[in-house]
């Protein structure tokens, strides 16, 4: 299948840098969002970040050229002429089922819509729509233009075609595929992942280690570039505790179940580096400056 325009909702920090990577691989974007103001970040993050790959020689067209592939929106009209839609709003179930509903009516049947969910079941998004076979999840990992690996996810009703596409697509923008066979709440890579950073937690909580104790043994152990409060901070602590309480609602597994100062720092707004603290406090420029 031929990929020429990509709809992509949500223009938050997984958004946009899809949108980034798209350009950069000479697919027209559309990027989306209800708020105007995440559309210009967005816009400025994105050629910020270019810029940066062209002064360290990774990209070889210029910044103008690339930008001038993306286009922004608040409203959906532009889903309607896309091959493909890449959903990457908040994570919430009712909402992407929301978005699903309004894709369905605009996109032609052709269209294949991904979903870029950490945790939600591909299988429960697709419910949502008419053509659950066209359905499927590509989850990218932060930060997007950096990160070099995409889960392809088949949902129960995904066909072995739009399953292809998705990987093929993932290997259009130089990224490697991992085929997720089967919709399991956070998939692969998070449910391993989760299961540390809550044992860290708890660990924190159990005052048995600190923020930084923890981080520095687990890099210098096991090779680590960031320990897993600095992968907590940048990912964000609303999305590991949504990814947490979408995968313990599923699996029931105790294991997943968010740790209780993760739901208060949650509460509190301390939401990693996006908010400048979390569980180390940052400042304007987000460089690192206090462990907690
Ligand atoms: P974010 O909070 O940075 O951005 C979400 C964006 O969605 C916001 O700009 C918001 O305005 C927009 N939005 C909300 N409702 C909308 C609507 N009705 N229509 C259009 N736009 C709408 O979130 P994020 O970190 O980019 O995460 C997005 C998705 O990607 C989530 O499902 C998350 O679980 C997943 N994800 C996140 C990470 C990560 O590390 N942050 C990694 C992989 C996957």
């Amino acid at each position: 299948m031929q990929i020429d325009t990509v709809f992509i909702v949500g223009a938050g920090a997984m958004g946009s840098g899809i949108a980034q990577v798209c350009a950069q691989a000479g697919i027209e974007v559309i990027l989306n969002d209800v708020n105007r103001s995440a559309l210009e970040n967005a816009m400025t993050s994105i050629s910020w970040s270019m810029d940066k790959f062209i002064e360290k020689g990774k990209l070889s067209e210029d910044r103008e050229t690339m930008m001038g592939r993306i286009q922004t929106a608040t409203d959906f009209s532009g889903a309607a002429g896309a091959d493909i839609v890449v959903e990457a709003v908040f994570e919430s179930a009712d909402l992407k089922k929301e978005i699903f509903k309004k894709l369905d009516q605009i996109c032609k049947p052709e269209t294949l819509i991904f979903s870029n969910t950490s945790a939600i079941p591909i299988t429960e998004l697709a419910s949502a729509v008419d053509r659950s076979e066209k359905v499927g999840g590509l989850h990218f990992f932060n930060p997007v233009p950096l990160m070099p690996v995409v889960e392809v996810i088949k949902g129960l009703e995904t066909a072995e075609e739009t399953l292809q596409t998705g990987i093929d697509f993932v290997r259009r923008l130089g990224k490697e595929p991992i085929r997720v066979n089967s919709d399991i709440a956070g998939f692969l890579l998070n449910r391993i992942h989760l299961v540390g950073y809550v044992e860290a937690i708890r660990m924190l909580e159990q005052g048995i280690g600190t923020v930084s104790e923890i981080d520095n043994g687990v890099r210098l152990a096991f090779g680590r570039k960031m320990g897993p409060f600095e992968t907590g901070d940048m990912v964000g602590l609303d999305v590991s505790y949504g990814a947490l309480t979408a995968i313990y609602e599923d699996a029931k597994d105790i294991r997943f179940y968010p740790p209780r100062l993760l739901k208060r720092k949650v509460k509190a707004g301390h939401l990693g580096r996006k908010t400048g603290r979390g569980w180390y406090t940052y400042n304007q420029d987000r460089g690192q400056t206090a462990p907690k």
